[in-house]
């Protein structure tokens, strides 16, 4: 039993093994998240380096890299456990990237510590810092992490005076410590403006792309109806066409065409008019099926197109469609009002042209004019 179980335990293991990547494949900004964490490890391997060298140079004390070799591994390690186990969704900031900055604020504070002449310099190390996070900071994280900075230089200071204080110009310090904060006033303010710009570019191309998707719906509806217009409809038509021509499944149009409609406008005016369009329209898209297509094809004419359908099929929604029209009530044109609709529908041939098919469905449009309206004929 105890064997089996040690097995499972051991295949277990050795999948999760297997499978892990360092990067997850599955979440796009954790990916992005840890990316960037590997971009500042390359950093502090950099700068770690370059702390080797001037110790080398002799211009840094050995306390100061064997911090490092200690410090650097805790610190990333520590932030790649946290990015791929997720902890960090459950922060206010799951981007760490202000804690990222503290932590390396102070590693840059303890090398400085034991930097001796090279101190100034160090301060370089600041400038590549904040230029991390110059995309990410609005001006108030800024100016936190600036007073941050100004804070922990002057703690070094202060443990100068107090530990170390042979060899060292306080003099410049002091004076570096104030050209410090003046950088970073500066920093902070150009920081959040292009972090501010940045927003808002992100605010007008979502804007952009919300009235991209307006033009886009007003080219394609009748802007009475709300119906596609014709346009959009022979795009369609044609589209269901190629699918039908490569094998895809049978589909009907049909043609609908209100009847003496003229006497509509004339008699209650053409406001009237264009509210009976309206719920015309309405009442043909409610009695189609979610997969159907209709829009307005001229003034009052209407193309149905019905997917997935056969000769019978389309009779059928054809049929449901005048008589759903027919038995409509119009309250505001009276009790007695009543509209009625013809159509003529047809099927569509294997590889016939779209033109072709709506001919046929206006000739059979004709045929049910002529045989006193409100009714529906087909042509095969
Ligand atoms: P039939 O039964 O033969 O179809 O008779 P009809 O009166 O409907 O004849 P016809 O198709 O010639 O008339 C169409 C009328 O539709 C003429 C036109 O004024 C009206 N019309 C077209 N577009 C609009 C519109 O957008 N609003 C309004 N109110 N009327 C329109
Ligand atoms: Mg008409
Ligand atoms: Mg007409």
């Amino acid at each position: 039993m105890t064997t089996v179980n040690e097995k499972t335990w051991y295949r277990d293991l050795l999948q999760a093994v297997f499978k892990f990547s360092l990067i997850p494949k599955d979440d796009q900004k954790q990916a992005l998240r840890i990316r960037r964490l590997f971009m500042a490890m390359i950093a502090y391997i950099i700068n770690g380096s370059l702390a080797y060298a001037s110790y080398l140079a002799g211009i840094t004390e050995w306390q100061a890299i064997a911090g490092l070799l200690i410090i650097i591994p805790l610190i990333n390690i520590s932030f790649y456990i946290i990015l791929r186990t997720g902890l960090n969704l459950r922060m206010a900031d799951p981007s760490l990237t202000l804690v990222q900055m503290c932590a390396a604020i102070l590693v840059v504070m303890y090398v400085m510590y034991f930097a001796n002449e090279s101190r100034g310099l160090l301060l370089l190390m600041y400038v590549i810092m904040l230029l991390f996070g110059i995309f990410r900071l609005n001006t108030r994280q800024f100016l936190f992490i600036s007073v941050f900075t100004l804070l922990t230089y002057g703690g070094d200071i202060v443990l100068l005076h107090l530990f170390r204080p042979q060899g060292v110009n306080f003099q410049n310090e002091y004076l570096q410590w104030i050209v410090l904060a003046l950088v970073l006033v500066a920093f902070s303010i150009i920081g959040g403006y292009i972090s501010s710009l940045r927003r808002n570019l992100g605010v007008s191309r979502s804007e952009l792309q919300k009235s991209i998707a307006i033009i886009r719906e007003m080219a394609i509806r009748d802007e009475l109806t709300g119906l596609y217009n014709r346009r959009h409809l022979m795009e369609l038509l044609e589209y269901e066409k190629n699918r039908s021509s490569r094998g895809g499944s049978q589909f009907a149009i049909a043609m609908l065409d209100i009847d003496h409609f003229k006497n509509v406008n004339d008699t209650h005016g053409h406001l009237m008019g264009d509210h009976v369009l309206r719920t015309v329209s309405t009442i043909i898209r409610d009695a189609l099926r979610n997969t159907d297509i209709c829009g307005r094809y001229g003034g009052e004419e209407f193309l149905l197109v019905f997917t997935q359908t056969d000769i019978k099929g389309a009779m059928i929604c054809a049929e449901r469609v005048r008589a759903s029209i027919e038995q409509n009530r119009f309250p505001d044109l009276g009790p007695d009002f009543r509209i009625t609709v013809s159509l003529g529908f047809t099927e569509y041939r294997f590889r016939e042209d779209v033109e072709k098919m709506i001919a046929r469905a206006d000739h059979a449009l004709y045929r049910a004019k002529s045989e006193g309206r409100n009714c529906v004929e087909y042509d095969e």
